[in-house]
């Protein structure tokens, strides 16, 4: 062998190497919407959530049950970036806490707080939080969704002075003002009368006739079952039950549901 066949042939072993390594490091496609890990928290006394891990693959809906205290809020709020967590790692729309601008952007946060501005009128309300997410055709967005939740002879009000279901309705519109892919709903029943109900059905549907995302809290049985793909019980800090809808057993269900929650809602 020639001294320049050894260096062609070195030459390519090393570029084998480095393209071996360039696979090694290259990002993964993201295969899950959200991913939690080691997740814990806590306020005064014991953690609220003790290094939870959680993980939900995009296009799927997931329904968190759990008794009141059990940490649904805090988990959905750390999610969403209102709350900071002691430790643990959690990706969402494949941003992390520390891509936080993108990662909002990807959601649609419903919480127990409105996050509406009282002092503003709906229409402003929206247009504010359209801006932040650099919607394009805000106006156009804003009629969309103000049609879709059916608020929109409120759009002129002061948010201040609107009753809590309505307010509701517009904070659904807000969360989908963006067309987010991910939707965070803590307990989105609460507060919403029945047509209003149905209308958030109809719009867990994407724009473009995909799924979204949902990770959803609830304390409702058999709207929780009828929902979601997987169904887990979020007890004393961690998913302490998780199945897929699918392989669950309705009626054994209740009773593990009896079991950590108490009671069947
Ligand atoms: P859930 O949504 O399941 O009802 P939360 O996440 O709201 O539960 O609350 C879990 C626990 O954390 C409760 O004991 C609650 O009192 C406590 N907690 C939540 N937020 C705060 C806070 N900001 N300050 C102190 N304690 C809090």
């Amino acid at each position: 062998m020639t001294y320049c066949s050894i260096l062609a042939v070195l030459q390519i072993v090393a570029a084998a190497h480095v393209a071996h390594k360039m696979t090694e490091n290259a990002p993964e496609p993201q295969k899950l919407a959200i991913q939690v890990k080691g997740l814990t928290k806590s306020f005064i006394g014991p953690p609220v959530l003790r290094s939870l891990d959680l993980e939900v693959p995009w296009g799927k809906r997931y329904v968190l049950f759990g008794g009141n205290g059990s940490g649904k809020t805090t988990l959905i709020k750390s999610l969403a970036t209102l709350s900071r967590p002691d430790s643990g790692w959690f990706q969402v729309g494949g941003f992390d806490r520390r891509q936080g601008p993108r990662l909002r952007r990807s959601i649609g946060v419903v919480t127990h707080q409105p996050l509406l501005y009282a002092d503003l009128t709906g229409y402003e309300t929206l247009r504010f939080y359209g801006r932040m997410f650099r919607v394009q055709d805000i106006e156009h967005r804003i009629e969309l969704v103000a049609e879709q939740m059916g608020v929109t002879r409120h759009l002129q009000a002061r948010v201040g002075t609107l009753s809590h279901g309505t307010q509701k309705r517009l904070s659904l519109a807000r969360a989908l003002l963006h067309d987010p892919p991910i939707l965070l709903l803590d307990e989105p029943e609460t507060g919403l009368d029945q047509e209003a109900l149905e209308l958030l059905d109809a719009l867990l549907a994407g724009s473009d006739g995909t799924h979204r995302t949902v990770l959803m809290t609830t304390h409702n049985l058999e709207r929780g079952l009828s929902f979601g793909d997987t169904i887990a019980i979020l007890a004393e800090g961690r998913i302490a039950y998780q199945e897929s809808r699918d392989r669950l057993d309705a009626a054994e269900f209740r009773d593990t549901f009896t079991r950590y929650l108490g009671r069947a809602a």
